[in-house]
């Protein structure tokens, strides 16, 4: 050990697509000419919508561009929690007393929708429900979590405070004024949980394919949609763009109300046991207050699994890594001289209000995305109800909420971000003032 230095042969992919069981390969397959759902995108919300389409009774085929699973889904960073950027509380003052417990009331049955499809489908991916901590990073933010947790109080959902004198039980770090405690969440290799929901789709009936983009999707007079593909084109009776941050062109309305930011994860060699432990001696995922923010686990193979936002404007692999390596050793110093195995990022679609957005474009396109970071359990949750509402169902509490368009001259390519960037560093560096 030694040095701090981080190793530069490490692998740029996620290590969960690395390490994740190979899927069939979908690539070439013939389209059909038509279904009665066409689903756009391949992730949590494609993948489980189309799975319960498909269980009820419905021919749906899916279209992925890439590989399946390509984007945020085998990418993120496991941690599988309920939640929005805002807390119960808020949400009843921005929307009202029913629909604010609704909205938090669907975030907290995503959690509960992920225990069930891994029992129901049996998947196998180290899924442990272990609760997550909230660190408080300068002695301020220790009053907003005393907020949160009241606030979470208020929907039944526990939560305890850990003063700073007993940080040292949960977490090997002594760079955190006090934290949250959250019971209720769980870990997982987000790979083998695509892997099992890929399976489920396909056990079901579902028609996948991937290697074929959605180039426009157009609505006809007799109200069905036309999906062009550079391989032809697809009749659907209804279409859903389950695109998040990977959304384009195929979908403009959407384009101009998501905004992709990219998220980073390094991710360490396999640390000896007593170490992992002193990391966390609980086996919890870790978040910190910050606008960049940090969060983090052990891996079921003791991996450090490291992730941040890192940077806002357009980087590389090598940079966000070593910016995250940093940032690892200040919370971690123990960890010097332990190497880097894999480096990767991802899309996370963030939206101006800072809520994801399930429903239907004034063309009647229906849509679910905009996870804004959170979107493990949620996304699952509304690819699912998704596909309910869908075959005749109710929708989705989220589609109650209008998306709102980005305040700003834009067709996808986030121009001010910098800038955004610049001003959430500020604040970061002000909090960094004050912990002394
Ligand atoms: C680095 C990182 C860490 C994260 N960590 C966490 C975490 O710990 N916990 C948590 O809850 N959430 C986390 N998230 C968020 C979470 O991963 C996402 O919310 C979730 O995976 C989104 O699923 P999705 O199906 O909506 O989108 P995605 O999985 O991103 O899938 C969208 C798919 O659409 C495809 N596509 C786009 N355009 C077209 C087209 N025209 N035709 C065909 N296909 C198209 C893309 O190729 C992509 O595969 C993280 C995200 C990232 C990037």
């Amino acid at each position: 050990m030694g040095t701090s230095t981080l190793n530069p042969d490490f692998e740029r992919r996620s290590l969960w697509q690395a390490t994740m069981p190979s899927l069939p390969d979908r690539s070439g397959r013939p389209l059909p000419d038509s279904a009665d759902v066409v689903i756009v995108g391949s992730g949590y919300t494609g993948i489980n919508a189309a799975r319960e389409l498909a269980r009820r009774g419905v021919a749906v085929t899916l279209l992925e561009a890439e590989h399946l699973g390509f984007g945020a889904s085998t990418r993120n960073g496991g941690i599988v929690h309920a939640g929005y950027k805002w807390g119960p509380r808020e949400l009843i003052a921005r929307y009202g007393d029913d629909t604010g417990r609704a909205l938090y009331r669907e975030t907290l049955d995503g959690y509960q929708t992920v225990k069930r499809l891994i029992a129901e489908e049996a998947i196998d991916c180290a899924f442990r429900e272990v609760g997550h901590l909230e660190l408080a990073y300068a002695p301020a933010h220790v009053r907003e979590l005393e907020h949160a947790r009241d606030s979470l109080a208020f929907m039944g959902v526990e939560a305890t405070m850990l003063q700073r004198g007993r940080m040292r039980e949960e977490i090997g770090s002594g760079a955190y004024f006090g934290a949250l405690v959250v019971p209720e969440s769980g870990l997982l290799h987000p790979g083998r949980y695509f892997a099992g929901l890929a399976a489920a789709a396909d056990r079901a009936g579902a028609d996948l394919h991937e290697r074929v983009r959605a180039r426009t999707i157009r609505r006809q007079a007799d109200g069905r949609f036309v999906v062009e593909t550079e391989r032809g084109a697809i009749l659907a009776s209804d279409v859903l763009v389950a695109t998040n941050g990977y959304t384009d062109g195929a979908a403009p309305t959407l384009r101009r109300r998501i905004i992709p930011i990219g998220s980073y994860i390094i991710a360490s060699e396999p640390l000896p046991e007593a170490l992992a432990h002193e990391l966390s001696p609980s086996g919890r995922s870790f978040f910190d207050t910050k606008n960049f923010l940090y969060y983090w686990h052990v891996s079921a193979d003791r991996r450090m699994v490291f992730g941040g936002r890192a940077s806002f404007l357009p980087t590389s692999i090598e940079r966000t890594a070593a910016i995250l390596h940093r940032g690892l050793l200040e919370v971690h110093p123990q960890l010097a001289g332990h190497r880097i195995d894999y480096a990767w990022g991802g899309n996370v679609g963030f939206t101006f209000d800072r809520m994801p957005h399930v429903g239907r474009t004034p063309d009647g396109v229906a849509y679910a995305m905009g996870c804004c970071g959170t979107g493990v359990a949620l996304m699952t949750h509304l690819g699912t109800k998704v596909g309910e509402w869908l075959a005749g169902g109710e929708p989705p509490a989220l589609s109650r909420l209008s998306f709102p368009l980005v305040p700003a001259p834009y067709e996808g390519r986030p121009w001010f971000l910098p800038l955004v960037g610049e001003w959430f560093r500020l604040q970061d560096r002000l909090a960094a003032r004050s912990r002394g």
